[in-house]
């Protein structure tokens, strides 16, 4: 119930706007994102980077609301690329379609990313297709294959998430085009119709496509905190003889630091998901509802912040 609850609030704009002028959120919202501007996005991969962790990073914000402002989330993205190329930074970016403007006109949201895809493929870097909620799997998927794919390779990427029920489907098409895939659980509320309701089932799933795309992927991305999976992840490819280098483990910026950071002592590469911007408030949220106990953990590192200053 407190996750639905969580997911809810992450979908309303109104209490974003209260949320946002309250210094206390974003003092909470500061452990899971690097910052509002581009800058502080960069700061905080080159901390990584100096732990020999990689990072994407990902410009906060989905769902567009007129095309000036697809266009300016692209440009941001382009201002990103320079300055991962000017840090010389180890460093990919993470771009959702709804912010290129898929919802406003399709054709103009290709565009746009094909922009971000020709400039990062310039600098021999690459571009990560976020997976937003389900309407958008098909469009997406659809999109990656005819248009994306066939024109920059594997300077593009897209996501599969364990919780619907076609996902085993689209890891074999994935695998039979050489699609790059980024593997994740999922984060958003689903009906039951085209997603797992039980945990049980979800992590299953995962584990049987983890599975597939360690053995036939084109470098496949084992993106979760589930000590569980990461440990049968690193089993499973040991068994079959699939070295470290063909796969890596992500995580996101501030969860599970610990991990990050020991899977890099074992040789296992391993990317960090950054995000940065103003548009914080839904992905705080997400982040709140996949581990309700993260509002009492924050809760309690800002009061006791605030007592250490007093
Ligand atoms: C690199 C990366 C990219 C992603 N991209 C997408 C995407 O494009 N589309 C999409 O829908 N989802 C995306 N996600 C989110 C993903 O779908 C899950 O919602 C999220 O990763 C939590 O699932 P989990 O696999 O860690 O497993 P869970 O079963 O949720 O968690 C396993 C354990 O991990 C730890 N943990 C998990 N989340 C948190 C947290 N927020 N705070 C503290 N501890 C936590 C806890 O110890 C928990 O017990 C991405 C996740 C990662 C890591």
């Amino acid at each position: 119930m407190i996750r639905a609850g969580l997911l809810w609030l992450s979908e309303q704009p109104r209490i974003f706007k209260f949320v946002r002028a309250n210094g206390l959120a974003r003092k909470f919202a500061a452990r899971f994102v690097a910052g509002e501007t581009v800058e502080s996005g960069v700061a905080a991969l080159k901390q990584l980077n100096a732990a020999g962790i990689t990072a994407s990073l990902d410009l906060l914000g989905e769902a567009v609301h007129n095309a000036a402002e697809a266009r300016a989330a692209r440009d941001t993205y382009l201002h990103t690329l320079d300055r991962i190329k000017a840090a010389g930074a180890a460093a990919n970016i993470s771009v959702k379609l709804t912010q290129m403007g898929l919802d406003i006109d399709a054709a103009s949201c290709v565009d746009n990313l094909r922009t971000i895809i020709a400039a990062a493929q310039a600098d021999g870097s690459f571009v990560r297709i976020d997976m937003e909620q389900s309407d958008y799997t098909e469009r997406t998927l659809q999109l990656f294959r005819q248009t994306f794919h066939p024109q920059f390779g594997n300077a593009v990427g897209v996501v599969l998430q364990s919780y619907l029920r076609r996902t085993e489907q689209d890891v074999e098409q994935m695998i039979a085009l050489g699609g790059r895939v980024r593997l994740c659980k999922g984060a958003y509320k689903e009906p039951e119709a085209v997603a797992f309701p039980g945990k049980r089932d979800v992590d299953a799933n995962y584990v049987r496509c983890m599975e597939r795309l360690l053995l036939r992927g084109n470098y496949p991305a084992i993106a979760t905190h589930d000590v569980r999976i990461l440990e049968h992840a690193k089993a499973f490819a040991r068994d079959k003889g699939v070295a470290p280098v063909r796969f890596e483990f992500q995580m996101l910026y501030g969860v599970r630091r610990d991990l990050q950071l020991a899977l890099k002592r074992q040789g296992y590469n391993v990317r960090v998901y950054v995000p940065f911007g103003t548009q914080w408030y839904p992905y705080l949220m997400r982040r709140l509802a996949e581990r309700p106990a993260n509002v009492a953990f924050l809760l309690g590192n800002v009061m006791r912040e605030s007592l250490r200053r007093n």
